[in-house]
């Protein structure tokens, strides 16, 4: 089949890397892509956004599934786009990217579905603000209803810092704390039937011990060797089966990739956030696990056949990606850095371009993440750690504590 990729970050260059292996994948082009997916795909320009724009270039390619990456494109309807060509695609409806489009959207398919998930309030003025700042307590979780690419939410102790987002952001979630290690699941859906991915942990804060600000994920690690044993069993039942259900009921049916972000807390999982579409870094991680042809998986998703999709197959051992970020990040990035020991395998581009003369530039914040497997986690962290110190990035940053504390058998549930 011919495979039309939509995106341009890590994520895209971590799908990439897997649609190529999947030998019923005979063209892979991607759009725009980046300098990292260029080593396995033909790019081609496009504005990822503008579904007439998308659907045409699939088209014009002759494409027989287009896979959208990113939140954006799906939130202005490109998937839509794309089907009412005639086209098959792995990406909800717009309609069905609310799930990740409006927290506030969000929270009323968890109540109506019945799924386990902190008490909130959506506010606007600044009474309902300080009220529900006030029943909750410290710490103080506060959301912006919209995209905000992963950095729209702000935990805190600070009242101050609570009341400054909110103002900030005008229209938020205010939400109780869940206390308790995350999970990311990675559900694949075609509406109907569901097939779960490794669960997988992601690196929120930019500073190593979860210090300093939110990011869009500083690493990731697979599996999980300290989650409870029918863990996945139990968000399928809990989470996943019953918001499928609602979303068909409401006739909106998603089908695509629902990403559950979970705390696990000592009242069992609870839904911290639904995505509707593969998380970055995690992406990383679980795709360098799977053994199973991901463009058959995708396409099963995509044509509502993954009911009759084999069960997944999976490689043993483990894997660790870490972020390598450009200077200031979270902040606005400092960009155009040269990179060295970025070409190679394992090395997954993000925020990455190349000058007229060659030479490979950083572009945005997370600049690369460097993924790698072993035969245990120790060895896929140590792997990780090796291929980040042969890059050099001026400015860069990483965290250097990605999977130690599951290494050390420190996450307790
Ligand atoms: P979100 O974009 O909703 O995933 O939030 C980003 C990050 O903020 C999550 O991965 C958590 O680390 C944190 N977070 C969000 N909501 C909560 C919550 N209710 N309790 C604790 N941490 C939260």
């Amino acid at each position: 089949m011919r495979v039309l990729l939509i995106g341009s970050g890590g994520r895209e260059h971590a799908l990439a890397v897997g649609l190529a292996a999947d030998p019923s994948v005979e063209e892979l082009v991607a759009a725009p892509g980046n300098p990292g997916i260029a080593s396995v795909a033909t790019l081609r320009d496009v504005v990822a956004t503008d579904p007439v724009a998308v659907a045409e270039l699939a088209v014009e390619l002759g494409t027989d599934l287009v896979v959208i990456g990113p939140e954006a494109p799906l939130v202005a309807g490109v998937a839509d786009a794309v089907r009412a060509k005639g086209i098959a695609c792995f990406g909800p409806s717009a309609a069905a990217a609310r799930l990740e489009g409006s927290k506030t959207f969000a929270k009323d398919v968890m109540t109506a579905a019945g799924v386990p998930t902190g008490r909130s309030y959506t506010c606007v003025s600044a009474e309902e603000v300080t009220a529900a700042l006030e029943e909750f307590g410290p710490p103080y979780v506060v959301k912006n209803d919209g995209l905000a690419a992963g950095k729209g939410v702000v935990v805190t102790d600070s009242l101050a810092e609570a009341r400054r987002h909110a103002e900030d952001c005008g229209r938020v979630v205010i939400e109780e704390f869940l206390d308790g290690p995350e999970v990311s699941l990675f559900v694949v859906t075609d509406g109907t039937a569901a097939v779960p991915l490794m669960p997988a942990q992601d690196f929120k804060r930019v500073g190593d011990g979860d210090t300093g600000p939110n990011t869009g994920g500083m690493g990731a690690y697979a599996p999980l060797p300290w989650a409870p044993a029918d863990l996945v069993e139990r968000v399928m039942a809990e989470t996943v089966t019953p918001t499928l259900a609602e979303m068909r009921e409401r006739g909106t049916p998603f089908a695509g990739l629902l990403y559950v972000g979970l705390a696990l807390t000592s009242k069992g999982p609870k839904v911290i956030e639904f995505n509707a579409r593969f998380g970055d870094p995690e992406t990383q991680v679980v795709l360098a696990l799977l053994a199973s042809p991901l463009g058959g998986l995708l396409r099963a998703a995509a044509t509502g056949t993954l009911a009759d999709f084999p069960a997944l197959r999976w490689h043993g051992g483990a894997a660790v990606t870490v972020v390598v970020a450009g200077h200031n990040y979270p902040g606005t990035p400092r960009t155009g850095d040269v990179i060295e020991g970025g070409e190679r395998p394992g090395v997954i581009h993000a925020g990455t371009t190349r000058r007229e003369d060659g030479a490979l530039v950083s572009s945005g914040g997370r600049v690369l993440s460097a993924t790698a497997t072993g035969a245990d986690l120790a060895g896929a962290r140590a792997a990780a750690y090796e291929l980040v110190n042969g890059i050099t990035l001026e400015g860069s940053h990483h965290r250097t504590d990605i999977a130690l504390a599951a290494v050390e058998g420190r996450i307790k549930v």
